[in-house]
C-alpha cells in the first residue's frame, strides 16, 4: 500500500485532489495575502516551474533523436510519403469537425445572447481581472500567425530555442527529419553507426524521461494550486453559459473521436483509460508541447505503436493538430459578437459567410498555435482583428480561459494520441496487442 508506487494516473489524481483542497483552506483563511497562501503559492511557483523547465529541457533531444532514428531505419521514400499523407489527412479531419461541433454549438446555445445587465457585469469582470493589460503583454511581439508563417516556423533561425521557449516544433521536426533521411541514403557502415548512435540516444532519453514523470504529482499539485486559488467562482457566473458551450463542444469532439476509433478496431475505452497519463498531464500543464514526452512514451509502451510512426505522428500533432483549440477559437470569436451585440445594438452580428471565414480561420491559426498555456489567445486576436472586432473584448473571456486551456489542451493531446494508434493499426502494427 505504498502510494509511490501506485499507478502514476491515480497519483495524479490524488494530487489534483489534494490541490482543490489545499486551495479551499487558503482561500478560507486569507487567500492569496494570507501567510499561508504567501508560502504555499510561492512554494508552489518554484516547483511548477523546476517540473515545467524539467520537460521542456527534455523535448529538443527526446524528440529529436526519436525523429531521426524513426526517420534513419525508413526503408524507402514510400514509406515516409504515405504516413505523411495519412497523418495530414486525419489532423486535418478531425480539426474539421472539431470546429463545426463549435460553431453548431455557439449557434444553437448562443452563450453571449444575455441580459444587458450581466452583459455589462462582464464587461466590468474583464476589466476588474485586468484582462487587456494580461492579453496585450501575451500579443505583444508575436508576429501574425497565418498560414505562410508556418513554413517560417519550419525554417527557424534556431531550432533549440523556438522548440523549448516557445513550444514552436516544426523546425525542430524539419531538420530531424532532413537528418534522418539522409542517414537512410549513406552507405551502410556509416548508416549502422548512424542508426545505432541515435537509437542509443533516443533509449537514454526515455529513461531520463521516466525519472522526470515520477515527480508529475508534485508538478501537476504546483501548477494547479495557485490555479485554482486564483479562479475567482463569482466571475466566472455570467461566463457559465460560455463555459459549458466549450466543455459541451470538447466533450462532443471526444466522443467523435472514439466513434473513429472504433470504426479502426481500438476500444476506445481502453484508450482513454491508457492515455490517462498523458491526459491528466495536459489538463495539469496546459501544454501540449510540455506533455509530449510523456505522450510519445505512454503510445508506444502502452498502446504499443512502433517508435516510427508515434516519432512521426505525435511530435507534428503537438505543433499543429490541435482541435480543442481550433473549436475554443470558433467559440470564443461567435461568443464574444453575441456579447457585443447585446452591449452594442448597432453592431450587426456575424453573417453566414463571415461565421464560415471564422472556422477557417480557426482551424488555419489553430495549426500555428504553439503548445503552450493561452497560445490560442493569439490565434483569437489575429481572427478578430482579421473581422473588424475590436480586439480588446477578447477580454470577456479572460476569467476562463485558464480552466478552459486545460481541458482544450487535453482534447488536443487525446486527439494526437488516436491519431498515432489509428495510423499504427493501418500500419499492421500490434496496437493494443498483449
Ligand atoms: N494550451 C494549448 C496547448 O498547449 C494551446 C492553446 O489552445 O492555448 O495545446
Amino acid at each position: 500500500m505504498n502510494p509511490l508506487k501506485w499507478k502514476l494516473h491515480w497519483q495524479i489524481l490524488i494530487a489534483l485532489v489534494l490541490s482543490a483542497l489545499t486551495a479551499f483552506v487558503i482561500k478560507s483563511t486569507g487567500g492569496l495575502d494570507g501567510a499561508l497562501g504567501e508560502n504555499v503559492l510561492g512554494a508552489c511557483g518554484f516547483l511548477g516551474k523546476l517540473f515545467m523547465n524539467a520537460l521542456k529541457m527534455i523535448i529538443v533531444p527526446l524528440v529529436g533523436s526519436s525523429i531521426i532514428s524513426a526517420m534513419a531505419g525508413l526503408t524507402g521514400g514510400n514509406d515516409f510519403r504515405r504516413m505523411g499523407f495519412k497523418t495530414l489527412a486525419y489532423y486535418v479531419c478531425s480539426g474539421a469537425v472539431a470546429v463545426t461541433i463549435g460553431l453548431v454549438l455557439v449557434n444553437v446555445i448562443s452563450p453571449g445572447t444575455v441580459a444587458p445587465d450581466v452583459a455589462a457585469r462582464m464587461e466590468a469582470n474583464a476589466q476588474a481581472a485586468g484582462a487587456g493589460e494580461i492579453i496585450e503583454s501575451k500579443v505583444a511581439g508575436k508576429s501574425a500567425q497565418d498560414i505562410w508563417d508556418v513554413f517560417l516556423r519550419m525554417f527557424p533561425e534556431n531550432i533549440i530555442a523556438n522548440a523549448s521557449n516557445n513550444g514552436q516544433l516544426l523546425g525542430l521536426i524539419t531538420f530531424s527529419v532532413l537528418f534522418g533521411f539522409f542517414i537512410s541514403r549513406l552507405d551502410k557502415n556509416w548508416r549502422d553507426t548512424q542508426v545505432n548512435f541515435w537509437e542509443g540516444v533516443s533509449k537514454v532519453m526515455i529513461s531520463v524521461t521516466d525519472l522526470i514523470l515520477k515527480f508529475a504529482p508534485i508538478g501537476v499539485f504546483a501548477l494547479v494550486t495557485p490555479r485554482l486559488v486564483e479562479l475567482g467562482l463569482d466571475l466566472v457566473g455570467p461566463l457559465a453559459k460560455f463555459t459549458l458551450t466549450v466543455v459541451l463542444g470538447l466533450i462532443l469532439h471526444v466522443v467523435a473521436l472514439c466513434g473513429v476509433l472504433a470504426f479502426f478496431k481500438v476500444n476506445p475505452w481502453t484508450h482513454l483509460k491508457k492515455m490517462s497519463d498523458p491526459l491528466l498531464t495536459a489538463f495539469s500543464t496546459a501544454s501540449s508541447a510540455g506533455t509530449l514526452p510523456l505522450t510519445m512514451e505512454t503510445v508506444e509502451q502502452e498502446a504499443k505503436v512502433s517508435q516510427r510512426t508515434a516519432s512521426f505522428t505525435l511530435p507534428l500533432g503537438a505543433t499543429v493538430n490541435m482541435d480543442g483549440t481550433a473549436l475554443y477559437e470558433c467559440v470564443v470569436v461567435i461568443f464574444v459578437t453575441q456579447v457585443m451585440a447585446v452591449i452594442d445594438p448597432s453592431f450587426i452580428p456575424l453573417t453566414l459567410s463571415q461565421q464560415i471565414m471564422v472556422v477557417i480561420l480557426a482551424l488555419t491559426t489553430s495549426i500555428g498555435v504553439a503548445g503552450v498555456p493561452s497560445a490560442s489567445i493569439v490565434a483569437i486576436f489575429l481572427i478578430m482583428g482579421v473581422l473588424g472586432i475590436p480586439t480588446e473584448y477578447i477580454g470577456l473571456v479572460w476569467v476562463v480561459d485558464r480552466a478552459l486551456d486545460m481541458c482544450r489542451t487535453s482534447v488536443n493531446v487525446f486527439s494526437d494520441t488516436c491519431a498515432a494508434v489509428i495510423i499504427g493499426k493501418t500500419e499492421g502494427e500490434p496496437v493494443y496487442e498483449p
